[in-house]
């Protein structure tokens, strides 16, 4: 006989699935056309059928430790083919972003990610560290801003274009790494405990080898959107979600490199615009805004699929920092050294934004996904 299972439902998780966009969720009569026709579903267990009907229940603790909702990629075919117009695929969207609160710490500074009205507070915090720590640096001398013999201004400018970046941007990213780092401990055991208990995988524990390799297979897949690209409604979507990946690859090179250029080499900024790094700068900045204007439009086309603040945060904040990336740039290199140095610090506080609430926004999905994918090939599971 089987085993007996208590359900105890979680009428607040209910609430929450349908305040992030899944408030159809109640539609679904489970008729299981969506694990049918999603492109992606795996053949053991399959989705979201199942993710269904444990939402509807409530069963919290179920489904944020169920693998199989980062599997999905949201590419909407289970949406538009539901006969009920449930949105499954935006279903197991507000399941993920559920599940990244409950592994991020601390839960108020999740709370508060997901939550419209405190963008403007959580905003607001970068501005206060970075004149704080200003305040600090200036009664030991360091300026904020450089000004040349003849009053103009000078780009490498003491604080704002030096310690700034260096004395609060690395403990943030190092604060965004050891939340990922707490958070993904926790995963990757509840999604093996699950999978044992669910028979997803024969594997009794998981070896750190064997998950490496794994590891190994997955990202290929994941650069070449190779899931991405088996949907059939979003297709598009996928060439802009490239976009921006890879958007934020190459930026990712050029910090580390001019990091390395400055602290090690000792070469200040600004480089030269013949700079192969700068130019790789320059196309991660143009892909991202790119990027980031095709997922908004094709947002806004979709009326049967749901988007929610949720996305909005992420896409906007995407779009905001590569534009004021470039602009910044360009009103320096056309003598606009006020505007110049307003967008920076603007960018700056993006920048700090997005390495601050990473791990509590949307964009941990890059991370949660991942480790999932490489659980699942891990796992053996067909
Ligand atoms: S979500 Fe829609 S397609 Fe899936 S089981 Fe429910 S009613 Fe059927
Ligand atoms: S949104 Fe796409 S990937 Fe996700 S469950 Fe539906 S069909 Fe599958």
């Amino acid at each position: 006989m089987a085993n007996a299972y208590r359900i105890a439902p979680d009428m607040n998780f209910i609430k929450e699935i349908g305040k992030l966009g899944g408030q159809d969720l109640k539609k679904c009569f489970q008729c299981a056309t969506c694990s049918v026709v999603c492109p992606i579903s795996t053949d053991n267990k399959p989705f979201p059928r199942k993710e269904m009907i444990a939402a509807s229940w409530g069963l919290k603790d179920k489904l944020v430790s169920d693998l199989d909702i980062w599997l999905c990629h949201n590419c909407g075919d289970c949406s538009t083919l539901c006969p009920r117009g449930a949105k499954p695929g935006d279903v197991l969207s507000a399941i993920r972003s559920c599940a990244i609160g409950e592994y991020a710490t601390p839960k108020a500074l999740a709370r508060a990610v997901r939550d419209p009205k405190m963008l403007p507070i959580l905003f607001a915090v970068p501005a206060v560290i970075f004149l704080a720590v200003g305040l600090v640096l200036k009664l030991f001398g360091i300026h904020w801003l450089n000004f040349g013999p003849e009053g103009d201004f000078v780009w490498q400018a003491q604080y704002i274009n030096n310690y700034l970046v260096d004395i609060i941007m690395l403990p943030t990213a190092a604060f965004a790494v050891g939340v990922f780092a707490l958070g993904l401990k926790r995963f990757l055991t509840d999604i093996h405990q699950s999978a044992v208990a669910e028979g997803k995988t024969d594997k009794t524990k998981i070896d750190p080898i064997g998950f490496i390799k794994a590891l190994a297979i997955v990202i290929p897949t994941i650069l070449k959107h190779e899931k991405f690209n088996e949907c059939t409604e979003n297709r598009e979507r996928s060439t802009s979600h490239m976009m921006v990946l890879f958007g934020f690859i190459g930026l990712f090179i050029v910090t580390n490199c001019f990091f390395i250029a400055e602290w090690i080499f000792h070469i200040e900024g600004p480089y030269s615009q013949i700079n192969p790094v700068k130019w790789l700068g320059n196309a991660g900045g143009v892909a991202l805004v790119i990027g980031s204007l095709f997922l908004i439009k094709n947002r806004l086309s979709k009326k049967d699929q749901v988007s929610g603040y949720w996305d909005w945060y992420l896409v906007s904040l995407v779009l905001i920092l590569g534009l004021t990336g470039l602009l910044t740039q360009m009103s320096r290199l056309g003598g606009l050294a006020g505007l110049s140095v307003f967008l920076y610090i603007i960018h700056l506080m993006c920048v700090w934004c997005l390495f601050a609430y990473t791990p509590f926004s949307k964009l941990a999905h890059i991370v949660y996904r991942t480790v999932a994918m490489a659980y699942n090939e891990y796992s053996g599971r067909k």
